[in-house]
């Protein structure tokens, strides 16, 4: 019988040793990647002990590792490279971990026992932009913003803008099954991607031929997409992309009610506008945002925000803006200053956790995806039910991706400083209870964040017989468990050690 979550001994990572590699294999790795790109040294694998998992970042402030040291790092400067860096883990038995920037936020990139990290950000050429299919092809482990700038210089956008679009890798968005901010009107990453290149765990090639769609069984594309590196390394992307809008426009409008706000985001893509951006703030966020230098005049107590972005063809962003005005008003909306709208334009992609971090709160952030006729009582719930465990607790929520069907709800929760063993159990309480009342209500754990390792606890709930499906096809792909095991809520490693939903268990108790 598993020992209960809440009664395992605290994670002692003085206990874990820094295991390093077999010189003959940290030889073998250099004579394919040079000798400058195997990082062995303890204080450089120490960098690459995390990702941003803030449950990780609760470790390292405390001194300890969230998990274990790396054996090492490589850097395979080419494709070639990495299919002779895979080849060799398969002949020595090395475990590897696909990295591409480490912004993940649920520890994809930990490593659980030991495994060897490969940085994929020399891999990052823009390899050819194709202005008459309007598509591109670019290296995996190429910056996110120098990709999108790089596109706008020549008058395009991938549209794919998630807030961490500086610190992550377009590979990385492919691996997490990301969505962006403009999501609402150009879909999230598999969407967008439209063709990849991967090598596989045993080191052949997988290409998928970039065309509009095809009919020739399940999408082998979407294997890959969200795979967040079980499966292997994506290489090579072939993305969707458009011209630049030719116009652009904000608007922000007040409501009444939270429920008046959200049916006005169901009713304007069920009307089929498509705005470019769709932001519904809840009351204690939409607070934040109407205060202050670029908030609003008169706010009323309970009054929602929701911030909209209209782009395209003039003719097209007017009509859209036209249509969701309308909208709007018959749900008691009132146009108000675009305050907000700059404000969030000009921070869009800034990190705001790291400053409750360092000052000793437990920040975190979790997103669902919930059905429209569930979204208004699972807002009600979870935020009365986080309550319920500690009252103090900082709970605020926004709707960013909004579909005919239902959105993404994206709470953030911050636990006041208070004792380290205390604020442990309770951000673990905090994450089951939001998804456990997710999957009651009928929505899906995850929206876009992924499942990493954090999440594997609750992934038999959320995908049933379908868990089955991805280790049937990682023990096929993958017989000796060798790339990024223990993720996905699949088998881990004989001897690593095993997080579940903020526990460690003790190394060795491995699944
Ligand atoms: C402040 C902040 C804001 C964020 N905002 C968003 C947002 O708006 N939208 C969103 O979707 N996400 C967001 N994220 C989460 C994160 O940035 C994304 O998931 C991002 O796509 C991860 O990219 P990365 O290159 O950093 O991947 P990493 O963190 O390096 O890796 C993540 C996972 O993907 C695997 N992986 C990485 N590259 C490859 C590859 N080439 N081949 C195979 N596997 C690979 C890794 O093994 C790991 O499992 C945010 C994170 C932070 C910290």
């Amino acid at each position: 019988m598993d020992t209960p979550v809440e009664s395992r001994p605290p994670h002692d990572a003085a206990a874990i040793p820094a295991r390093d590699l077999d010189p003959a294999a940290l030889q073998a790795l250099r004579a394919i990647v040079g000798e400058a790109h195997v990082l062995d040294a303890v204080a450089e694998r120490y960098a690459y002990a995390r990702d941003r998992l803030p449950w990780a970042l609760y470790q390292l402030r405390a001194g300890r590792l969230p998990a274990t040291l790396p054996a090492a790092v490589v850097a395979p400067a080419s494709r070639d490279e990495l299919v002779r860096v895979v080849r060799l883990a398969n002949r020595l038995g090395l475990r590897l971990i696909p990295f591409g920037a480490g912004s993940g936020v649920l520890g994809g990139t930990l490593p659980l026992g030991h495994e060897v990290i490969v940085d994929l950000k020399r891999i990052n050429q823009l390899l050819e932009l194709n202005e008459i299919d309007g598509t591109v092809r670019v290296q995996a482990g190429m910056n996110g913003a120098q990709f999108e700038d790089a596109l706008h210089a020549r008058g395009w956008s991938a549209n794919h803008l998630p807030q961490s679009i500086r610190m992550s890798t377009v590979g990385g968005w492919a691996a997490c099954r990301g969505a962006g901010q403009a999501s609402s009107r150009h879909g999230k990453i598999e969407d967008i991607v439209i063709g990849l290149e991967a090598v596989l765990p045993d080191g052949r090639l997988l290409t998928v031929r970039p065309v509009a769609r095809r009919s020739v069984g399940p999408s082998i594309k979407d294997l890959l997409v969200g795979s967040e590196g079980v499966y292997g390394f994506i290489t090579e992307l072939t993305l969707r992309i458009t011209r630049r809008p030719a116009h652009v426009q904000g608007r922000v409008y007040a409501f009444p009610t939270l429920a008046a706000g959200l049916d006005a985001m169901r009713g304007i893509v069920q009307a089929e506008g498509r705005p470019n951006v769709m932001r519904l703030y809840d009351e204690v966020e939409s607070a934040s945002r109407a205060q202050g230098e670029h908030g609003i005049d008169g706010h009323a107590p309970g009054e929602v925000l929701a911030i909209l972005e209209f782009a395209g063809p003039r003719v097209l962003a007017e009509a859209e803006a036209a249509l969701a005005h309308d909208v709007c008003a018959a749900q008691g909306g009132r146009r108000v200053g675009d305050g907000p709208y700059r404000h969030w334009q000009q921070t869009r992609y800034d990190s705001y956790s790291i400053q409750w971090q360092t000052r000793g709160w437990y920040m975190d952030t979790v997103e669902i995806t919930g059905p429209w006729s569930a979204l208004p009582r699972m807002h009600a719930r979870m935020r009365e039910a986080v309550h319920a465990l500690r009252a103090d607790i900082h709970f605020g929520a926004h709707w960013s991706h909004i579909y005919p069907e239902g959105a993404c709800q994206y709470m953030t929760m911050r636990l006041p400083p208070m004792d380290e063993a205390q604020a442990l159990a309770l951000h673990r309480r905090v994450w089951d209870t939001l998804q456990r009342l997710c999957l009651e209500l009928g929505g899906s754990i995850a929206h876009h964040h992924g499942v990493g390792v954090f999440r594997n606890e609750w992934l038999r709930e959320e995908l049933g017989t379908g868990l089955d499906l991805l280790q049937i096809l990682k023990d096929g792909l993958d017989p000796q468990n060798l790339i990024n095991p223990g993720k996905v809520g699949l088998r881990g490693a004989p001897g690593a050690i095993e997080i579940r939903g903020g526990m460690p268990a003790a190394q060795g108790d491995a699944r």
